[in-house]
């Protein structure tokens, strides 16, 4: 995509991406949307079963076989002090495949649902280096770089990182 270096400041935070007050934080769901582990799990304990309740909506509805890899959606974000969830499935690591553009593709969207919202304010995890096994130095660099070339209404993107080697790692990325 051409247009306007992103403008959104970016600011790492070590944390629990649940307590953030922002517009919209960011799920590394799976594709299921009905829950999991990692964050996932500490979204939907926090935010109640309001969320729950919309992503079992979906898959009733728009996403009947589970949102695909890449994609982003919103959803309400319950109790959370946020006003949206924007759940985004990462791909899982393959040392024989690359999947950079699908991981890539997660962050760009859910920008571009945080968009549509009109959020200014949006909080992400570290996509795909939890339980996809996706290597922290790697994600890293890519988070930063799709959000730093994204074309976005964003103003400013927290990376929550939950441990100090997470957070050196978007440290690195960031210089
Ligand atoms: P994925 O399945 O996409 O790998 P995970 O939720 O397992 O997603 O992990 C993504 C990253 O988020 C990992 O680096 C993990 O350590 C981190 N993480 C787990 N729980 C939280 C939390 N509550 N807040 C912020 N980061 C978290």
């Amino acid at each position: 995509m051409t247009g306007q270096p992103n403008p959104a400041e970016i600011t790492l935070v070590r944390g629990d991406i649940t307590k953030q007050q922002v517009d919209a934080i960011v799920n590394a769901a799976n594709s299921s949307l009905l829950g999991g582990g990692g964050v996932d799990g500490a979204i939907h304990r926090a935010g109640g079963p309001e969320i729950l309740d919309a992503c079992r909506k979906l898959r009733a509805s728009r996403f009947g076989k589970g949102l695909p890899t890449g994609q982003a959606v919103a959803t309400t974000a319950g109790r959370l002090a946020a006003n949206w969830v924007i759940h985004t499935v990462g791909p899982v690591w393959s040392a024989t495949e690359d999947r950079s553009a699908l991981l890539a593709s997660c962050y760009r969207e859910s920008l571009r649902v945080a968009d549509e919202l009109g959020a200014r304010t949006v909080a992400f995890p570290a996509i795909s280096t939890g339980i996809y096994r996706w290597p922290i130095e790697d994600g890293a660099r890519i988070a930063i770089e799709t959000v730093r070339e994204a074309t976005t209404n964003v103003t400013e993107v927290h990376f929550v990182l939950f441990d100090e080697h997470a957070y050196g790692a978007f440290a690195t990325a960031l210089r």
